[in-house]
């Protein structure tokens, strides 16, 4: 057993104990981060030198948080003062940030230990890695496969074990998706439970700030760190209750889960039989489980395209070449500027969802695109809340499948977006959703499981999502166990 074998609370018991140093822990992850870089760029940064400081600072000073002293990576759109936060984009290529984003302010008051800035899809647009400016990350697992998106990095960092949690952003599914390709678990909180003040923003109506981790417990404990209202995100909202952590009892007696039938009908054998095993382990807990129907799934495919692009196509106006980013040195004219340093800076798909943003937005297509997504968001809201009337949980796949071979949906974006079919119902709705490891599939290759709830009800997801990892091994398993390479 190693460091790695460590989940993060785990980590931070030995720590406290005197069993090891931040500065040991430390050293294992920059270790991991150096055997395995040159081929799977998970980091864009890696903050080798402060997290060494960090380490010793933390020996004079040890901030009271059962993740104090753990060290993690935090994806690249999350602003790092004095640190590069590309967005893994050539249009912020060398951008240092002049301020910490909120979680990153909490994170380091709870005695976090940054190990570097992790890759992504471009703007976090994207559902493979292979968007990134800064190289595709591939999977622990299988190098020919991704390891989704678009936090990429943090999925895969996390499956290798060069850090033990790591903070991504989930816009349309991008901390579930890629979670569930690498056998971790990912959690968006509910929309208003955790400031996105610093995320560079993609959809602002759909970026969730949440955990990627090894466990339930172990996100529990970063969403403690995280969350609650900040006055510069009016968003967010002043949350009740206790603790996170404190809610993981293991006891799902009662409760009332429903499994979205025809989501069972349009995936794969492997995932199929995740959710039947996962909602037997749940029964067998005291829960009840049972068939439900959970109408609209292609409409809020669609109406999610249409409200994230055309947020983006807003959000993305910033970069024009002026202020600061990519700048194109031999414009003459001001329109020559905006153009080529915008065609420059960006990347294909980020200047697709640009072009279909300022599309459905524009004054002839408002009122058939832009509007009619914001009725169809009414629509899938109103069928899930009252879904979620009936059942205090919803289980569900996150993917039809393992993950893909790398190169495939470069030529096919659009078979891509439908493939967000199970993620962007919780973004569309703001409620909170996991993704657990279950079953792998005949090959070895992680699956993932997802659990919703009710809005702010995210004890409620991570205790029945802790009850199943209570029950069965799936989390910890590490790549190279079982059958893939
Ligand atoms: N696949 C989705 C998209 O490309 C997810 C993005 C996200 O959650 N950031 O928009």
């Amino acid at each position: 057993m190693t460091l790695m074998d460590l989940t993060a609370v785990e980590l931070g018991q030995a720590i406290r104990k005197g069993e090891v140093t931040p500065t040991e822990a430390v050293q294992q992850g920059l270790d991991c981060i150096r055997r395995s870089q040159e081929d799977n760029p998970a980091y864009i940064t890696v903050t080798e030198e402060l997290a060494l400081k960090r380490a010793k600072e933390w020996e004079q000073q040890r901030p009271e948080h059962p993740l104090s002293g753990v060290p993690a990576g935090i994806k690249d759109n999350l602003c790092t003062k004095g640190i590069k936060t590309t967005c893994a984009s050539r249009m912020l290529a060398e951008f240092v940030a002049p301020y910490d984003a909120t979680v990153v302010e909490r994170f380091t008051a709870g005695g976090g230990i940054l190990l570097g800035k992790q890759n992504l899809d471009e703007f976090a647009m994207g559902a493979t890695g292979e968007t990134s400016w800064f190289g595709t990350v591939k999977n622990p697992w299988d190098s020919a496969r991704t390891a989704g998106g678009s936090s990429s990095g943090s999925a895969a960092a996390v499956a290798e074990g060069s850090c033990w949690y790591a903070l991504a952003s989930d816009t349309g599914g991008s901390i579930r998706q890629p979670s569930a390709f690498c056998g971790v678990t990912g959690m968006k909180p509910t929309y208003g439970s955790v400031s996105r003040y610093g995320l560079i923003a993609h959809a602002s109506s759909l970026d969730q700030i949440g955990p990627i981790a090894r466990t339930a417990e172990d996100c529990a404990a970063v969403l403690d760190l995280i969350r609650g209202q900040d006055p510069r995100d009016s968003t967010t909202v002043p949350l009740s209750g206790p603790p996170l952590l404190e809610q993981l009892t293991g006891v799902v007696t009662g409760l009332r889960v429903g499994v979205p039938a025809a989501a069972l009908e349009s995936v794969s054998e492997g995932v199929r039989r995740g959710i039947l095993e996962t909602a037997e382990v749940l029964r067998a807990r005291g829960a009840v489980v049972e068939e439900c129907e959970l109408p609209l799934a292609k409409e809020a495919v669609a109406a999610y395209y249409i409200l994230s692009s055309a947020q983006a196509s807003s959000n993305l106006a910033r970069y024009d070449g002026v202020k600061y980013g990519w700048r194109d040195k031999t414009a003459v004219t001001e329109e020559q500027l905006y153009t080529r340093s915008r065609s420059q800076g960006f990347g294909a798909e980020v200047q697709r969802r640009i072009l279909m943003g300022t599309f459905v937005l524009s004054a002839e297509h408002y009122h058939a695109g832009y509007e009619q997504a914001r009725k169809a968001q009414a629509q899938v809201r109103q069928a899930w809340n009252q879904c979620l009337e009936r059942y205090d949980l919803l289980l569900m796949p996150v993917t039809g499948g393992a993950a893909p071979v790398l190169g495939r949906s470069v030529a096919e974006p659009l078979a891509l977006y439908w493939e967000d079919v199970f993620t962007v119902g919780a973004n569309l709705t703001g409620l909170p959703a996991i993704s657990i490891p279950c079953t792998p599939d005949a090959e070895g290759l992680p699956l993932g499981v997802q659990l919703i709830g009710r809005a702010f009800a995210d004890g409620t997801v991570l205790n029945a999502a802790y009850a199943v990892q209570q029950d069965t091994p799936y989390h910890r398993r590490r790549p190279g166990e079982g059958k893939v390479k």
